[in-house]
């Protein structure tokens, strides 16, 4: 699917979606910051957790790469991939 080089997949080439379990997330920010693409930004609604959860800001620059699924310490985070249709 990558490169083998552990190089960043490339925004013209990938189209990634996340989906954030709002009421999992304990609003660390943690996927903010480690996103790549400043694809990930703070909600304005306050969860039942009483923190404001993050929410995909960005849809387009998402490139499915993972680290923001690896780095959420509450397994917050799912992320799917795919090629971009030309
Ligand atoms: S999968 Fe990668 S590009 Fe997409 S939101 Fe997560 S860290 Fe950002
Ligand atoms: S790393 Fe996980 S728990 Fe922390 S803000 Fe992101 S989704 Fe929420």
């Amino acid at each position: 699917m990558f490169k083998k080089d552990n190089s960043m997949p490339d925004q013209k080439k990938f189209q990634g979606e996340i989906k954030i379990d709002e009421e999992k997330c304990k609003g660390c920010k943690i996927c903010v910051n480690f996103c790549p693409n400043g694809a990930i930004g703070i909600s304005e609604k306050i969860n039942k957790k009483g923190v404001y959860p993050v929410q995909i800001k960005d849809k387009g620059k998402c490139t499915g790469c993972g680290i923001c699924f690896l780095v959420c310490p509450d397994v917050a985070i799912e992320i799917y991939n795919e090629p971009r249709k030309k």
